[in-house]
């Protein structure tokens, strides 16, 4: 049961949708519906209006952009990601992340646009925008704006995201790193959330020397950060297995902090770091035509 009373809209364009969130200061955006309504049925919400985002066709499909740049649009389930080609062949890291989500059902009706799961501490796609420096369609009344992933994902995080503001489309740019790209988690047994994720992109590798390295973490730290002190330490060597551990090492160097609560605690989640960024970069490094040693 539903302990408040809203009313439920949905605008068949954009221009309509954000308008009526407009006039409507209470009301708020609904997607796929599975972390809002939780929320108003624990009562900490509680809209004027649910303004169902799902008729507005535009936001829904993958498509290629000037530039190299893969562009989901927002209301693209998580499935519907997974099943493209196109993401199978040349982003395994979001693949693989997408994969890691919930159970099949979740993914059917989870949206990739979701604001509300960026705070989320554990939600896996967001260490997968950062490695791939993923950017964010928004719009609201004043206009469109492209934010990049690590301010969008701060923002989130810090509440100060301001919900008449619709995620419109998340922009991947495609490279040799994407491709060379991989996604670890380590999940909870019992609640199924991810408890350490990282993810890799690894460019092309030059007279045996590493160039671009991207390496981000998610559900061991407040919100989801680039590992940048163990990137610095992967660009510019060779990828051998000496260098990788030493790497990995610097995971707890790159954070300002580390969490520990009734799942895991901040040691043993430091420990995952490690391991991931290990088994993550080994991986990547395969799918470059690497093999470490
Ligand atoms: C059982 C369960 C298991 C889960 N497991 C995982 C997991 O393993 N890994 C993981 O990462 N996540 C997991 N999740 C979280 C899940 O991915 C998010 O809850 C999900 O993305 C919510 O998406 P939704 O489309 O249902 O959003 P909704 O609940 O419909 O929307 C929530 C809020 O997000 C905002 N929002 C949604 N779309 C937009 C948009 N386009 N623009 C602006 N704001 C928007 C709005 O404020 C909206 O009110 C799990 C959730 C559940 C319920």
């Amino acid at each position: 049961m539903l302990p408040v009373q809203f009313d439920y809209v949905a605008p068949e364009s954009l221009e309509a949708a954000v308008k009526f969130l407009k006039d409507n200061a209470e009301a708020l955006i609904l997607a796929g519906s599975h972390s809002l309504i939780a929320e108003m049925k624990r009562g900490s919400i509680s809209p004027s209006h649910l303004v169902d985002l799902g008729k507005i066709r535009s936001l829904r499909g993958i498509n290629h952009q000037p530039g190299n740049i893969l562009q989901i649009n927002a209301m693209t389930t998580y499935a519907q990601v997974a099943a493209s080609r196109e993401v199978q062949e040349n982003y395994p890291v979001l693949f693989e992340a997408i994969n890691n989500i919930g159970d099949a059902q979740i993914r059917n009706w989870q949206t990739i646009g979701d604001v509300f799961a960026y705070r989320d501490l554990a939600c896996d796609f967001t260490a997968v925008a950062l490695a791939l420096e993923a950017t964010f369609n928004t719009l609201d009344t004043e206009g469109s704006h492209e934010i990049e992933a690590a301010p969008l994902i701060a923002k989130a995080f810090q509440n100060n995201w301001q919900l008449k503001e619709i995620v419109t489309a998340i922009n991947l740019p495609t490279d040799a790193s994407t491709k060379g790209s991989a996604y670890q988690s380590f999940k909870h047994p019992a609640t199924g959330y991810t408890l350490c994720g990282i993810a890799v992109a690894v460019g092309e590798i030059n007279n045996g020397i590493v160039g671009k390295c991207h390496v981000a973490v998610t559900g061991a730290t407040p919100y989801a950060v680039r590992l940048t002190a163990v990137e610095a330490a992967i660009e510019g060597k060779a990828p051998t297995a000496e260098n990788i551990a030493a790497a990995s090492t610097l995971a707890k160097a790159s954070v300002d902090s580390i969490l520990g609560d009734r799942y895991a605690s901040a040691e043993y989640r430091a420990h995952l770091m490690e391991v991931n960024i290990k088994r993550t970069l080994i991986r990547a490094l395969e799918r470059v035509g690497i093999v470490v040693v």
